[in-house]
C-alpha cells in the first residue's frame, strides 16, 4: 500500500480539504511510492488562520522557551538521522551518503543555530546630543510564508523555518511537491517536540496552486522563497503591490575559475565535487569551469579522467557518486540542454547521455552520465542558462581580466570559486566577480553566521546569521527624550 502524506495544520496531521493527492515518484525507479496532498487555497487559508491564532502566544514567549522546543526538534532530527536520510535519498534520488552527511545534519544545525542565537540578541542604542536616546525595538512580523525547492528539501526548508520561529514568527511552509517526504516527517517531529499547535504549519501541494495561494495571501506579510528565477519573479510581482517583505534565493550559473598557478590536484578534485554533487542539482554548483590557457589541456584531461571514474548508481547503495535526477521533467530538461549544446557546436568531451541501466531495481530511473562540454563561447545559451544537472562546460581564458569578464557574463550572480596561490589576485578577483559568495581554494564551506544570497538574477535579500534574524523582524525606533540638565 502506498503511503499517504498529510498536511500539518494547527498541530494535527490532516487531509487536504479537497481530498486530492499527487503521486510522489521515486526518481531512482520512476515509480510512484507515496501520495502527497494536492492542497489548494482552502488549506492555505486554514493554515494561515492557525498560524495567526498561534502568533500572540509564541511571539510573546520568552526566548528561552522558544529555544528549548527548537533544540528538542534538533535532537529529534539527529536521533532519526538514518531514517530521515534514507527517506530523503528515496525521495530525491541523491546518494544516501550525501543525505546522511549533509542535508539531514545541516537541518538539525539550522534549528540549533537559530534557537541559540536568540539568547544572545543585542539591540542598538543611539544618544542624540544628550537630548534623547533612540533604541531599536525588534518585533516578529507575524505569519511568515516559507516556500522551498526539491534539491536540498529538509535543509533549505529548515533554513527558513528556524530563524522565523526563533524570532517569534509563526510559519506556513510549502515544501516542494516533488520531494515532500522529509517535510512530512518533520511534521511528526514538531508534534513530538511539543511545538505549540499552529506555530508551524506545513501545507503540501503544487506550486501554482498551494504555493501561489500562500504568496498571495494578505495575512502573510513575509515570504522567504528559494527556487527558480522565473518562479521568484512571479512571486515578486504578486507580493510587491502588497508590500510584502521578500527574500528570494534563485538560480545560478556559477563560474569556477582555475588560474594556472592553482594547486592542480586540489582544484581538480574539488571542481569535480562542485560539478557533480547531488547530480549537479545544487544552486551553488560550479557549472562553468574557466581555466587559464597554460593549464587548460592538463586540467581538462585530469577532470575528464575524474568525471568518467564517477559511479552512477542506485542512490541507496554505498559507493554511488551520482544518483538519479529528481524527476522525469527535469531529466528531459537536462537532456534537452545537451542536445542544445550539440546544436550550438559544442563537443561532448564525456557523458552526454543517459546512464546505462544501473540495476534491475532502478531500470525506470532518471540517471544521466556526468557530462563535460567544451568548445562553446560565452554567448551560447548552454553557457548562459542554468541547466541544474550533471553537465558542465569548460572554457579557457587568457588573463585575469578575461576571467572576470567571462565570470560576469551571465544574468546570474550566486557564487563563484577561484583557484590560485596568488593572494593579491584572489582579493582582486573576489572583489570584481559579481557573486553573493566567493570561495577561494574551496567550495561549499558554509558558516551559518555569514550572510548568504545572490546578486543580479540570483535573488534579492540575504539569509543566514544576523541577516535572517533581521529579515523576520520588524524594526521600530523608539525615541525617548532625556531628562533636562
Ligand atoms: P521552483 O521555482 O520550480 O519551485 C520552488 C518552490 O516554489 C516549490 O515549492 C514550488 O512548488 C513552488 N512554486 C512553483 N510555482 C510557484 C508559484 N507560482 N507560486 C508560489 N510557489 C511556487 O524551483 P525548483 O525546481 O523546486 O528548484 C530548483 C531551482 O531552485 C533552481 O533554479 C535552483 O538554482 C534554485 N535554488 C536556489 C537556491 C539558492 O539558495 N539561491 C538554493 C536551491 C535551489
Amino acid at each position: 500500500m502506498m503511503q499517504t502524506l498529510s498536511n500539518l495544520m494547527d498541530g494535527r496531521l490532516v487531509e487536504p480539504v479537497g481530498g486530492a493527492y499527487l503521486d510522489n515518484i521515486e526518481p531512482a525507479t520512476g515509480r510512484a511510492y507515496s501520495r502527497v496532498p494536492d492542497s489548494d487555497e482552502r488549506d492555505v487559508n486554514a493554515a494561515v488562520e492557525a498560524a495567526a491564532r498561534a502568533f500572540p502566544e509564541w511571539s510573546n514567549a520568552p526566548a528561552e522557551q522558544r529555544c528549548r522546543v527548537m533544540l528538542r526538534m534538533a535532537d529529534l532530527i539527529e536521533a532519526r538521522l538514518e531514517e530521515l536520510a534514507r527517506a530523503e535519498s528515496i525521495d530525491t534520488g541523491k546518494p544516501l551518503a550525501l543525505a546522511r552527511t549533509m542535508d539531514i545534519p545541516r537541518a538539525a544545525k539550522n534549528f540549533r543555530f537559530f534557537a541559540t542565537a536568540i539568547l544572545h540578541e543585542k539591540s542598538e542604542l543611539h544618544v542624540t546630543d544628550r537630548q534623547a536616546m533612540n533604541f531599536t525595538l525588534r518585533r516578529p512580523r507575524g505569519v511568515a510564508g516559507a516556500i522551498s525547492p526539491w534539491n536540498l528539501p529538509l535543509y533549505l526548508l529548515t533554513w527558513k523555518v528556524a530563524p522565523a520561529l526563533a524570532t517569534g514568527n509563526t510559519v506556513v511552509a510549502k515544501p516542494s511537491e516533488v520531494t515532500p517526504m522529509t517535510a512530512f516527517m518533520l511534521s511528526g517531529i514538531c508534534i513530538e517536540a511539543g511545538l505549540p499547535p499552529g506555530v508551524l504549519n506545513i501545507v503540501h501541494g503544487a506550486g501554482a496552486k498551494a504555493g501561489a495561494a500562500l504568496a498571495a495571501h494578505p495575512g502573510v506579510p513575509t515570504i522567504s522563497f528559494t527556487g527558480g528565477t522565473r518562479t521568484g519573479a512571479g512571486i515578486a510581482a504578486v507580493a510587491a503591490p502588497m508590500f510584502k517583505k521578500l527574500a528570494l534565493e534563485l538560480g545560478g550559473k556559477n563560474p569556477n575559475i582555475v588560474f594556472a598557478d592553482a594547486r592542480v590536484d586540489e582544484a581538480v578534485a574539488v571542481s569535480l565535487r562542485a560539478a557533480y554533487s547531488n547530480q549537479g542539482q545544487i544552486c551553488l554548483c560550479g557549472s562553468r569551469i574557466l581555466v587559464e590557457a597554460p593549464l587548460y589541456e592538463e586540467f581538462l584531461e585530469r577532470f575528464l579522467r575524474g568525471a568518467t571514474a564517477l559511479k552512477v548508481g542506485d542512490p541507496l547503495e554505498a559507493g554511488t557518486d551520482l544518483g538519479a535526477l529528481v524527476s522525469a521533467a527535469h531529466y528531459e530538461k537536462v537532456r534537452s540542454y545537451v542536445r542544445l549544446a550539440r546544436e550550438e557546436g559544442g563537443t561532448i568531451a564525456c557523458g552526454g547521455e543517459v546512464a546505462p541501466r544501473v540495476s534491475e531495481r532502478c531500470a525506470g530511473g532518471y540517471f544521466f552520465m556526468p557530462t563535460v562540454i567544451t568548445g562553446l563561447g560565452p554567448q551560447c545559451r548552454t553557457n548562459r542558462e542554468e541547466i541544474f544537472g550533471p553537465v558542465v562546460t569548460i572554457q579557457s581564458f587568457r588573463d585575469e581580466s578575461e576571467a572576470v569578464e567571462l565570470a560576469n557574463g551571465t544574468a546570474y550572480g550566486l557564487s563563484a570559486t577561484l583557484w590560485t596561490r596568488d593572494l593579491d589576485r584572489a582579493h582582486r578577483v573576489a572583489d570584481r566577480v559579481a557573486a553573493g559568495t566567493v570561495w577561494v581554494n574551496c567550495w561549499l564551506v558554509r558558516d551559518l553566521r555569514v550572510p548568504f544570497g545572490g546578486m543580479k538574477q540570483s535573488g534579492v535579500g540575504r539569509e543566514g546569521g544576523d541577516e535572517a534574524l533581521r529579515f523576520f523582524t520588524e524594526m521600530k525606533n523608539v525615541c525617548v527624550k532625556l531628562v533636562d540638565g
